[in-house]
Order: structure tokens, then sequence, then C-alpha cells
């Protein structure tokens, strides 16, 4: 089983991909989380990751695929993942599909979008700006991811929509309501696939 979550920040892709991976058996790879790490480790990646967080801006593709590529082949060998953060412009998902076609793999199952209004998006991020400290949630780096999230990432969904892939979920109910809608829509598409 291979996923991709598709959703703004604050949407609910982290804690939705989570229980997709415990339900499906497979690996939950976020792509901020690994750059959270880089930067906390002061790795070569994360030295230049790190302004990038900061501000809200999109890491340089070609650190994002050097820091992905051995997480991704790992997941794949033992059974598939959830990508969570990745890919976020369609030039980085034009190159993992060369990449997963060498690779062998290529299919994916699902790409679940999760619909949330800006309104309630900003809402969610100053609460955990609140509640966590983190650094790229102060209000103005909001604003800007969430800028960047409509004119860098919200293209991929028609990129994915026209391969047929794209399932969309109303990211606005309860956390237990989103993930059963995510379960029904991926079990029906694969139903009507096969
Ligand atoms: P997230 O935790 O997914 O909201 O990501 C936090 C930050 O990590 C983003 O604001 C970007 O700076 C960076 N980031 C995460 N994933 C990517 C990606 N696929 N490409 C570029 N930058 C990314």
């Amino acid at each position: 089983m291979r996923l991709l979550m598709l959703a703004a920040p604050r949407a609910g892709k982290g804690t939705q991909a989570a229980r997709l991976a415990a339900h499906y058996g497979i690996t939950h790879l976020s792509s901020g989380d690994l750059l959270r790490k880089e930067v906390a480790g002061s790795t070569a990646i994360g030295r230049i990751a790190a302004a990038y967080l900061a501000r809200g801006d999109l890491v340089p593709d070609e650190l994002v695929m050097q820091m992905l590529v051995g997480p991704v082949r790992r997941a794949v060998d033992a059974g598939g993942y959830v990508l969570d953060g990745f890919p976020r412009t369609v030039r980085q998902a034009e190159e993992a599909y060369a990449w997963a076609r060498q690779e062998g793999g290529v299919e994916l199952h699902a790409v679940v979008h999760l619909v949330v209004a800006r309104a309630e998006l900003r809402r969610r991020m100053l609460a955990r700006a609140t509640a966590e400290g983190r650094t790229d949630d102060t209000e103005e780096t909001i604003d800007h991811r969430l800028d960047v999230y409509d004119s860098e990432t919200e293209p991929l969904i028609g990129h994915y929509a026209g391969r047929g892939l794209v399932v969309d979920i109303d990211g606005e109910q309860a956390v237990d309501a989103v993930f059963s809608d995510i379960v029904a829509s991926i079990e029906s598409a694969r139903a009507s696939r096969t």
C-alpha cells in the first residue's frame, strides 16, 4: 500500500497518516519531521534546511529528495508507506515518479486530500503556536506557509486528479470521523480498480 497525504499545514495530515500507517501496517514518513530531526542533529542537510523551516519556505527539492530516498526505499521493502508532506511541489512529484519508475513499484493507491478552510487552518496553527512554541508558527510565518501551500502544493491536486487518484475528505470533522472516511474512500477506490 502506497499513500500520499495532500493537505495544507494543520489540516491533520500527521495525525491521520500515523493512524493509516498503524491500520495498514505501513511506514509513516513525514518530510517535516525528518527535516526537523536533521535540523536538531545539525547534519549537513539540517544546517541548510534550518533557515527555510524558520521562514516557512520550502526546503530545496534536491535536499528533500536526498533525505527521503533511503527511508522510502526501506518503507517499500517493508510493505509500503504513507507519505506526509512530500511531494510538496509538482517538480518534486515528477522527480519522485521518475525515481519510483527506476526502482519499480511506481503505483500509488490513493492521494488523500484533506479539505479544511483557511480560517480554520489559521486558528489551529495559532493554537499550536501557543501550545508547542514551534518556531514556524508565528502569525507572519503562518500566513506565509498557507500562501506557499496555495501557490506550490495545491496545484498537485490537479496533477494527481488527472490520474484518478485523489480522494477528497472533509477534514473539519472529528478526528475519528476523518479517519473512517479516509479508510472507506481508499477501500472503495481499491474495489473500483479491481
Ligand atoms: P510540515 O511539518 O509538513 O508542515 O513541514 C514543515 C516545514 O518543513 C515546511 O514548512 C517546509 O519548510 C519543510 N518541508 C516539509 N516537507 C517539505 C518538502 N516536501 N519540500 C520542501 N520543504 C518541505
